[in-house]
């Protein structure tokens, strides 16, 4: 739908539309590319281990392996802690469908529990009194780049895989860095990531077993010191190239700023969407826990057609997308494992009413006081007012 088709929204001229996210991208990131493209060294070159060597140290972690996206960092991270066929992997229905989708790789069963209303991450009791004879390992997800309350899952004494795609530099509730407890942790460098590869991931963890295993499996199943023709385990390739492990190195050296850029947008929108009781807005940190800022996910009040909201939004210039549609409903997962409406009430509850609006690094307050009238032109309308866009700007 254009904005044009509808007078009354209309953007003022010269008002670029807003997106959902951007990544940031200079000089560095360039000149580190350039730099492999010119070495002609692009695949299995010194910038993977450099880009893992620095990962590692930036959070803590022993040990790193790139991998080609997020989603293959989860796959050989299950089965580096020995989910396979008919195991059972506990995680939350309320996450990108690549934390699901992984245990269905190795012909496992994700086992869905529900979330906690506020945090938005799997309920760890729950997650606990899930825990079976077949249960082969938890998924947590650090959603929306909250800690998941790691300290109640490793009581169950299950192995963990933490989902830290979101989390990049988010913490625990003892103040330590997402992934520095040990488990394999996953981090993903999408372009709307905290930072980008274009696309990959990496996976840590403290365990040299752990890396040794995920650096074979990525690599066909090859052994380090082992000549390209014999293969002794079952592998992938799901090796991330130089020419991405630089753009990581680059934006890693950055790091501090992007985090830092990304919490004064979200302390912007707290400040301007704060008022607007129909919002929940992103939980606030707890004790020394911290969100490491990926998305700003608003809950609309019930009652307001979500869906209807988004065409809005998008027909004011300002990007927004159902975040997250639960897992449990896409029609795959209700064919193959019989799941239904109604088995995970809070997750579905949140789900429907779940919309993420533009934030990246460059967001000023302009564009936030944009996205705040319109959101605000959204709601009044959603009420029945025929508040519009213009009569709240003045
Ligand atoms: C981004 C993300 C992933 C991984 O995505 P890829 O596109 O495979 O890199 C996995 N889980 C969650 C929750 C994510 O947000």
């Amino acid at each position: 739908m254009s904005a044009g088709a509808h007078g009354r929204h209309e953007r003022p001229a010269g008002q670029e539309p807003i997106p959902l996210a951007r990544p940031v991208l200079g000089a560095r990131e360039e000149q580190a590319v350039l730099e492999v493209l010119r070495s002609g060294h692009l695949s299995l070159g010194p910038r993977v281990a450099e880009f893992e060597r620095r990962f590692a140290a930036r959070v803590g972690a022993a040990q790193a392996s790139a991998v080609s996206s997020g989603t293959a960092g989860l796959h050989l991270a299950l089965r580096a802690v020995g989910v396979g066929e008919g195991a059972e992997v506990i995680t939350t229905p309320f996450s990108f469908v690549a934390s699901a989708n992984v245990a269905i790789y190795e012909r496992a069963r994700p086992v869905f529990v529900d979330i906690d209303p506020l945090t938005l991450n799997l309920d760890a009791e729950q997650a606990a009194a899930a825990v079976g004879a077949r249960t082969a390992a938890i998924l947590p997800v650090h959603v929306f780049g909250y800690p998941a309350d790691i300290e109640r899952l490793e009581q169950t004494g299950v192995p963990i895989v933490e989902d830290a795609c979101e989390a990049l530099g988010g913490a625990y509730a003892d103040g330590s860095a997402v992934g520095s407890r040990g488990h394999p942790a996953v981090f993903a460098f999408y372009a709307n990531k905290q930072i980008t590869t274009g696309e990959g991931g990496i996976v840590i963890s403290g365990d040299r077993a752990v890396k040794e295993r995920i650096d074979s499996e990525r690599n066909q199943g090859r052994a380090p010191n082992m000549d390209w023709l014999d293969h002794d385990r079952l592998g992938f390739n799901y090796r991330l190239s130089d020419i991405a492990c630089a753009l990581g190195i680059a934006q890693l050296e950055r790091l501090d700023g992007l985090l830092a850029a990304r919490a004064r947008v979200a302390s912007l929108y707290r400040e301007a969407l704060g008022d607007i009781r129909e919002l929940t807005l992103p939980c606030e940190d707890s004790g020394r826990a911290r969100r490491g800022w990926f998305v700003y996910v608003v809950q609309l009040p019930a009652g307001v057609d979500r869906d209807r909201a988004v065409t809005e939004l998008g027909a004011h210039g300002i990007a927004a997308k159902p975040y997250f549609p639960a897992i449990h409903l896409m029609s795959y997962y209700r064919q193959e494992f019989g799941y239904r409406r109604g088995q995970f009430p809070v997750c579905e509850d949140v789900s429907d009413r779940s919309i993420a609006i533009p934030f990246y690094p460059q967001m000023g307050e302009g564009e936030v006081a944009r996205v705040t009238q319109a959101l605000l032109s959204v709601l009044g309308r959603a009420r029945g007012s025929q508040v519009s866009l213009a009569a709240r700007s003045r």
